[in-house]
């Protein structure tokens, strides 16, 4: 049976069809829903014309006038180009498209038309042309009946008048089914529009609109379109949150002399902004209702001692405690660091990973207090007597699911998830919306930033000293090689020629090689002796990305540096600059874009996590939010996270007014049932009652 109503497929749309719905489903369109969230890219605004002698690079116009010169060119092998010069009495205007040879048979000498698109000067520079403009053939006596015309994404078989089309069909189809679901005074109170002329509005708006708004996308419908699903979000996640508060959970509360004596043996003192989160999270634990808290705080501000601290609480009231590590190194690093720290309490640390699995039985009779580990903690196989609290190192590489899964190993047990790079308050209410938080914001005393540097790939001479000089000064240094082509053996080929040319070139030094596929104790041969300072140069894969700790390593090379993205050159230069040395880092970059020169430029820039984060955000845009995907929140569909800052506050602020006065949407059903369908297949029966 098809379903009816706005999930209709997009094939029963009158004027779609089979064919077209596949390819409509290459954009990600396969209802008549998704049709109306098909929001266009651009507007072309008619009003916005301009005469040829007026234009200026980088004006996005529409210009009428006659077909002057039409010239095929071909200048290489499979690319065709179709040229026009087009002239409107005031000057000429070129417009070229390419591999598109079936305009030849439409555009012909002398007719008038219309192109719209984006002017720039030609490669001589002393002409202006138009890339792949849009066009209208105008016959004369043609009428505009729509001055706005949205500009789609498209796909090849598809054009924008068919799309423009298909588009209005959705919207009268919809006229039928859009009822609003707004409260009648959020509409008001925010002055909204209403629904179905919101739809309309955003894809077809009114000739009255100011032209900047229509320039920049957003329009009161869409702020309308926005609000909707950030409202929508944000109600789901004050539910969630106030959910997971209702539930019982366990009271953990310790005497505080295993945390006393742990403190006063700690070589160093803690910052002001760890004894807060400490502070912070013992309360919360405290409570009977289960902790859900995210503990935030840049790379070596210390939020590993944190957590630990919050593990000896567990551990004095008579819980298991489990450390979830994302990767092998770093979990085997924790349990080295962990055991060592604790080695004059009577607390037992085991690990439990993939390749160390031999003592499940201390686990399940409760042995083991503390149970450091990866994602081999979550197997069935792994129980806890009593576990009570977990913590979760480096969140961004797990899911919700795996957080969810280690949960049910105790009976609602107490949850801190740390991040491993911050995350700005925007992105932080949408993906961790229904966690507490507490931030760490303040490095221990003496860390002097990580002075950043692009160098380029033939001044081999320049790295060189740069490494001679540090090992010189008493420091160690890291060469990372990146990960090329998602393909492990490469990867690991392209740290294996480095290490052997590396090798050549300081024959005087003793250089280690780190990779993932070492077995274990060849791994840690390797990391205990850099760790001592034997191995002065340590060629590494990425897998010392996260947590890696060794003070006194003070310099950083990253090859291939365009390869990785933001928050993960920021999660390697965190492996210098731990200690009291003045540290640096040093970015090759093979093959540079665009948008690698914007985040180099980020880093070289700023030192401090949360600026990074805030720059990722804004270089990788809406599309791509790290940590969303995974995350298992409902897609967002209109939604610019930076643009948008403000709509989701007050989506925020609103969701949680409502939810205060109405717990169960009560008085609201519509909503109430728009959220659920919003939510549905997320999260397992999502109900709001
Ligand atoms: P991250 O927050 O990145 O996980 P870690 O917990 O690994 O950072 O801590 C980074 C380094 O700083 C470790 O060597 C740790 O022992 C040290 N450290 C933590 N807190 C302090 C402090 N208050 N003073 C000095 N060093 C500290
Ligand atoms: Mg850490």
């Amino acid at each position: 049976m098809q379903e009816k109503g706005l999930y209709l497929p997009i094939q029963y749309l009158k004027g779609v069809g089979p064919k077209k719905a596949l390819l409509l489903q290459k954009l990600g369109i396969r209802t008549v829903f998704d049709a109306l969230y098909y929001l266009p890219i651009q507007y072309e605004d008619r009003r916005n014309k301009k005469s040829i002698y007026e234009l200026k690079p980088g004006d996005i116009v529409s210009i009428t006038g006659k077909i002057v010169e039409i010239n095929e060119l071909s200048p290489k092998k499979g690319l065709k180009i179709l040229e026009i010069v087009i002239s409107d009495g005031t000057g000429f205007v070129k417009a070229k498209w390419f591999n598109q040879t079936y305009l030849s048979k439409i555009l012909k000498p002398k007719i008038f038309i219309k192109i719209f698109g984006k002017v720039q000067l030609d490669f001589r520079g002393n002409a202006f042309e138009i890339l792949n403009p849009e066009f209208d053939i105008k016959d004369e006596d043609s009428k505009e009946v729509s001055e706005i015309l949205p500009i789609y994404r498209l796909t090849e078989g598809l054009s924008q008048k068919q799309m423009r089309n298909i588009i209005k069909a959705a919207l009268e189809y919809s006229k039928a089914y859009l009822s609003d679901y707004l409260p009648e005074y959020l509409i008001r109170k925010l002055n909204l529009s209403e629904i179905s002329e919101a739809f309309y509005g955003v894809h077809f708006p009114p000739s009255n609109l100011p032209i900047k708004e229509v320039k920049d996308g957003i329009t009161p419908y869409h702020k309308r379109i926005i609000f909707d699903e950030l409202f929508l979000l944000q109600l789901g996640i004050v539910l969630i949150k106030k959910s997971q508060q209702k539930e019982k959970g366990i009271s953990i509360q310790g005497k505080g002399k295993l945390i006393e004596e742990f403190i006063n043996n700690l070589p160093f003192k803690l910052t002001k902004a760890q004894h807060r989160v400490i502070r912070e999270i013992l309360e919360d634990m405290k409570r009977p209702v289960p902790m859900n808290r995210l503990l935030q705080g840049d790379v070596g501000c210390g939020k590993t001692i944190v957590a630990l601290i919050a593990m000896l609480a567990a551990v004095e009231a008579g819980y298991q405690t489990a450390l979830m590590a994302p990767t092998e190194i770093l979990a085997e690093q924790h349990f080295k660091n962990i055991s060592s720290l604790l080695k004059n309490l009577k607390v037992n640390v085991i690990i439990h990973t993939s390749e160390h699995n031999k003592y499940t039985n201390l686990i399940s009779s409760g042995v083991a207090h503390i149970v450091v580990g990866t994602h081999a903690l979550i197997q069935e196989y792994v129980k806890f007597k009593n576990l009570g609290l977990i913590v979760i190192d480096e969140q961004h590489r797990f899911g919700v699911i795996q957080r969810y899964l280690l949960k049910k190993k105790g009976f609602n047990p107490d949850t801190l998830v740390m991040t491993a790079t911050p995350i700005p308050r925007t992105l932080a209410l949408t993906v961790y919306g229904d966690l507490d938080y507490s931030i760490i914001d303040e490095l221990p005393s003496g860390r002097k930033p990580v002075i950043t540097e692009v160098i380029d790939k033939n001044n081999k001479k320049k790295v060189y000293s740069l490494i001679e000089e540090e090992i010189q000064k008493g420091g160690q240094v890291y060469i990372v090689y990146p990960l090329i082509d998602e393909s492990e053996n490469l990867d690991l080929h392209n740290a294996k020629r480095g290490y052997e040319i590396l090798q050549k070139i300081f024959p005087q030094y003793s250089i280690g090689l780190l990779h993932g596929k070492l077995p274990y104790k060849k791994r840690e041969e390797i990391m205990e002796s850099f760790r001592k300072g034997d191995i002065k140069i340590l060629v590494s894969t990425t897998v010392i990305e996260v947590g890696v700790d060794v003070p006194n390593a003070s310099l950083m090379i990253i090859t291939n540096a365009e390869r990785f993205g933001l928050s993960q050159l920021h999660q390697l230069r965190g492996r210098v600059g731990r200690g009291v040395r003045p540290s640096r880092c040093i970015l090759i970059p093979y093959n540079m874009t665009k948008e690698a020169e914007m985040r180099l430029k980020a880093m070289v820039n700023y030192n401090d996590g949360f600026k990074i984060a805030e720059e990722d955000l804004n270089i990788r845009g809406p599309g791509e939010l790290f940590g969303t995907k995974q995350s298992g929140m409902p897609d967002l569909k209109s939604v610019n996270l930076i643009r948008d800052k403000e709509i989701l506050e007050i989506a925020r602020k609103e969701a949680e007014l409502l939810l205060q006065e109405e717990p169960y949407l009560q008085h609201f059903p519509q909503l109430k049932a728009k959220l659920e369908e919003f939510w549905k297949n997320k999260i397992e029966n999502f109900t709001v009652a």
